[in-house]
């Protein structure tokens, strides 16, 4: 990056920074992304958007400013907030480091000054008139003086700016982590789940399983609830694992998953709901104290389609119901048949 990027890219995060504050949006890698953007001008579509958005609202909801952000700054579904939160990583390491740079020039600076102070003490013993030196003296002892208590101010600003990016990074992490993700099975979580099913409510041919294991409360009464946690996690691994072309795995609450499945039909739909049982049945968890490895996991899942205006709620409650007729009829199986 060059010097004047990096000024550039300072300076659009110090305006960033305030109109996420104004628009009430927490610091989140993608709205930083979108109003980062706003700042630099980079999209001017973008740009036109938020503006004709903000004529009516004061602030954005999080749904809103998620769809603009896929709209105008996902160039892909690849894009993740992972990597946004890496590029924004590397920007404040990259400021961090500057600052440790300036602090050093500053210092060095203010040595140079204190040399300068010496020279003047030698010139005044070299014998011009007493009183032209000791004005000339005065005025650079009262001038270097000066330079030295804004330098050491200015190095105490930076060091407080430096804190203040410590404690963003911090904050980054946490509500990236807290806002997005589940943290047993590092799947995306509920609230995600919820946005993300907001956004697809326009597009049709979207299918929903809700996945739930079968007797989840035996395992964790037989083997405990360390084993009982293992198993949500290689469930969810399995059924990561099993996700192609846009579907999106979630960790719905408790022992109960809910894919998100584009673009498909109901027979694919079923066919992959199938592979995701099966591969389910495969999950063996070795307990680590008896050495026994603990297996026949098994899973119910239920599949709804999406209607054209049917809202999200309805979807849910539809996956729901075949769930429901899923356990009725035995478990272990994928409901509905046709
Ligand atoms: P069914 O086949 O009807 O779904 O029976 P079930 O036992 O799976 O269902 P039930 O809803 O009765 O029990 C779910 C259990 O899942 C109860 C709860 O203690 C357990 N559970 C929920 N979240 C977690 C978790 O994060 N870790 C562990 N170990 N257990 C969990
Ligand atoms: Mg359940
Ligand atoms: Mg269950």
């Amino acid at each position: 990056m060059s010097d004047s990027d990096f000024e550039t890219s300072f300076s659009n995060l110090k305006q960033t920074i305030p109109l996420l504050l104004k628009h009430k949006v927490s610091a989140i890698p993608i709205n930083y992304a979108l109003w980062y953007t706003y700042v630099s001008n980079d999209s001017p579509e973008l740009k036109s958007a938020l503006d004709l958005a903000m004529q009516h609202n004061q602030s954005l909801s999080e749904s809103k400013t998620k769809e603009l952000y896929r709209q105008y700054l996902a160039e892909n579904q690849e894009v993740t907030a992972w990597e946004l939160r890496q590029s924004l990583e590397a920007m404040l390491i990259e400021l961090s480091q500057s600052i440790a740079d300036t602090r050093t020039e500053t210092t060095s600076f203010k040595s140079t000054m204190d040399n300068c102070v010496d020279d003047l003490v030698k010139v005044e013993k070299e014998g011009l008139s007493i009183e032209e030196v000791m004005s000339l003296v005065r005025n650079l002892v009262k001038e270097t003086q000066n330079i030295r208590r804004s330098t050491m101010s200015f190095n105490s600003a930076l060091s407080e700016a430096q804190r203040e990016i410590d404690v963003l990074r911090t904050q980054l992490e946490q509500s990236q982590q807290e806002a997005l993700y589940d943290a047993l099975t590092g799947l995306c979580n509920r609230r995600y789940f919820d946005e993300e099913l907001a956004n697809h409510a326009l597009h049709p041919n979207l299918f929903l399983f809700l996945v739930d294991l079968d007797h989840f409360k035996k395992i964790n009464d037989n083997y405990g609830h360390v084993m009982g946690d293992l198993v949500l996690k290689a469930t969810a691994k399995k059924l990561q694992a099993c996700c192609r072309d846009g579907a999106q795995a979630f960790r719905f609450g408790g022992e109960e998953f809910a894919i998100i499945v584009p673009n498909t039909n109901f027979s694919r739909a079923r066919s992959l709901a199938e592979t995701m049982r099966k591969s389910i049945e495969k999950i063996g968890v070795k307990d680590k104290r008896s050495g026994e490895i603990l297996g026949d996991i098994r899973a119910s899942i239920g599949i709804a389609e999406l209607k054209k205006g049917m809202n999200p709620l309805a979807l849910i409650e539809q996956a729901d119901k075949q769930l429901y007729e899923a356990k009725r009829l035995g478990r272990n199986r994928v409901m509905p048949i046709l």
